[in-house]
C-alpha cells in the first residue's frame, strides 16, 4: 500500500482524528531503532514508535520470542482465572515499586484506576466530601473522561463538557498555588514528575517534596503519572528517582509492553487496601499475552543494561545538541532527561524541521510551532545517536543559511 492509497482509505473509513500528525509514509517493518516504509525507505526512529512506546526498539528478539511462546500457549483468559504471567509480572513490579498492581490496557485506564482508588480511599477514611483531585496546568493524563478532566489543558476539554467534577488545576511548579489548592476536601494530588506531552518540563525537587508533605498532612494520596517517564525513559527505572520523592500510587503504560497494549496502576499501602472486590475491573487487563510481554520487557531492561544505556546515549544526544546549538542560531534551549529531550527553537520552524528530518530519514515529533521532542528508543547506540544528530544538524544549518541568505 502506498501513501496515496493509505490516505484515501483513511478519508473513507477512519474518523478524522490523526490527519494533521500523520507522517507521510506507510510503515511496514521495524527493527531496533529503524523503521521501513512500504516503498523500502529506511528511517531512524527518534520517537520510539511515535509516542515513547517502543523503548526497547522495534521487535526486540527477546520480546518477540516471549510473545510467540505465550501466543502458542495461552493468549487470554479473563480475571475469572489465575494465570502465571500476570502473577509473575505483579510480583516483579511490586519488587520494583513496593506496592501492589492493577492491570489495564492503556495509560488513560491506569489514570482512571488511580482516580477511583484515591476517591475510594478518601471515602472510606473521611466520607464523600473528600473527593477533590489536584492536578497541574499543562499536564497530560489521557483522553477518557476522567483522565481528560484531570488533564490541565483547556484545549482538550473544549467541546466535551460536562466533564466529571472534582478536579482542580494549579500552575506546575508553583508551591504556593499547590498549598492554596490542597485542603481537607483533597483526596489526591496527581503529577507527572516531568511533563511529557507538554514538552519535557521537569518538576523541581522542592515542588514534589511540597506535594508529598501536603499529602501527608491532609491524608491525600500522591499519584505520579509515569505513563511516559516510567521504565527507563529518563535513564532511571522511574523518573521520581531523580527527585527523591516517593508517591503512593504510580501509573505506567507506554514503555511497559514494548508496543503491546498494557497499563498498570501500582499502589502502596495504605492506599492499596482501599479497593475491595468489585470496586474496579478490566476484561483484558493483565491477560497472559500482555503480561508475558511486559515480563520480557522488564527482564530485558535489567539484563541488557538498558537504564545505563539510556542515560549514557541520552547524555551524548544532549552534548551533540549543545554542539549544534553553538553552530546554528536556531536552538534556544535544550531540556534533556535521558531519552526524553525537549528542544526549543528560536523561531516557529518546528513543522519545517520535522518535515525536513523525515525527508532525510530521521523521525521526530513537535510540540506547538517552536519545539522539537526527541524520544529515542532506550537501546539507541552511540553511532545511531550521532547519525541522528548529524541529520538534524544538516536540517538546521540548511534552514539557518536559508534565513541568513
Ligand atoms: C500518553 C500519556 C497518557 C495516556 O496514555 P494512553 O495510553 O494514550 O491512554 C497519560 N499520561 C501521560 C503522562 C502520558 O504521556
Amino acid at each position: 500500500m502506498n501513501l496515496e492509497e493509505a490516505m484515501a482509505l483513511e478519508r473513507q473509513h477512519l474518523l478524522n482524528l490523526y490527519t494533521p500528525i500523520r507522517m507521510p509514509m506507510v510503515i511496514a517493518r521495524g527493527e531496533g531503532a529503524r523503521l521501513w516504509d512500504t516503498e523500502g525507505r529506511e528511517y531512524l526512529d527518534f520517537v520510539s514508535g511515535g509516542r515513547a512506546v517502543t523503548g526497547l526498539g522495534h521487535c526486540h528478539p527477546k520480546v518477540v520470542e516471549a510473545i510467540r511462546k505465550q501466543a502458542g500457549e495461552l493468549i487470554h483468559v479473563s480475571n475469572d482465572f489465575y494465570t502465571e504471567p500476570q502473577l509473575l509480572l505483579a510480583k516483579r513490579l511490586s519488587e520494583l515499586f513496593g506496592g501492589r498492581c492493577f492491570f489495564c490496557n492503556s495509560g488513560a485506564e491506569a489514570i482512571e484506576a488511580a482516580i477511583k482508588l484515591a476517591r475510594k480511599r478518601a471515602y472510606k477514611a473521611s466520607g464523600p466530601e473528600k473527593h477533590e483531585i489536584v492536578t497541574a496546568l499543562k499536564s497530560f493524563h489521557g483522553r477518557t473522561m476522567g483522565a481528560l478532566a484531570a488533564t490541565g489543558q483547556p484545549k482538550y476539554h473544549h467541546g466535551f463538557q460536562p466533564l466529571p467534577g472534582g478536579f482542580m488545576h494549579v500552575p506546575y511548579n508553583d508551591i504556593d498555588a499547590l498549598r492554596n489548592a490542597v485542603g481537607a476536601s483533597t483526596c489526591a494530588i496527581m503529577l507527572e514528575p516531568i511533563l511529557g506531552e507538554s514538552g519535557v518540563y521537569p518538576a523541581t525537587p522542592e515542588y514534589l517534596k511540597a506535594a508529598r508533605e501536603l499529602c501527608d498532612c491532609s491524608g491525600a494520596v500522591l499519584i505520579f503519572d509515569e505513563v511516559q517517564t516510567g521504565l527507563g525513559r529518563t535513564g532511571r527505572m522511574f523518573a521520581y528517582e531523580h527527585f527523591g520523592v516517593e508517591p503512593d500510587v504510580l501509573t505506567l503504560a507506554k514503555g511497559l509492553g514494548a508496543g503491546v497494549p498494557i497499563g498498570a496502576m501500582l499502589a502502596r499501602e495504605p492506599a492499596a487496601s482501599a479497593f475491595e472486590p468489585g470496586d474496579h475491573a478490566s476484561t483484558f487487563g493483565g491477560s497472559a499475552l500482555m503480561a508475558a510481554t511486559a515480563l520480557a520487557v522488564l527482564e530485558v531492561i535489567e539484563s541488557e543494561g538498558i537504564l545505563a544505556n539510556a542515560a549514557r546515549v541520552g547524555a551524548r544526544l544532549a552534548e551533540g545538541l549543545r554542539a549544534i546549538q553553538q553552530k546554528t542560531p536556531l536552538i534556544e534551549t535544550i531540556r534533556p532527561w535521558g531519552m526524553m529531550i525537549g528542544v526549543d527553537l528560536t523561531r516557529p520552524l518546528a513543522a519545517t524541521v520535522k518535515e525536513r528530518c523525515i525527508a532525510r530519514g530521521l523521525l521526530i515529533i513537535t510540540v506547538g510551532d517552536r519545539m522539537l521532542r526527541l524520544l529515542p528508543p532506550l537501546i539507541l547506540t552511540e553511532p545511531e545517536a550521532d547519525r541522528g544528530l548529524g541529520l538534524l544538524a544538516e536540517v538546521l544549518s540548511e534552514l539557518a543559511s536559508a534565513e541568513a541568505g
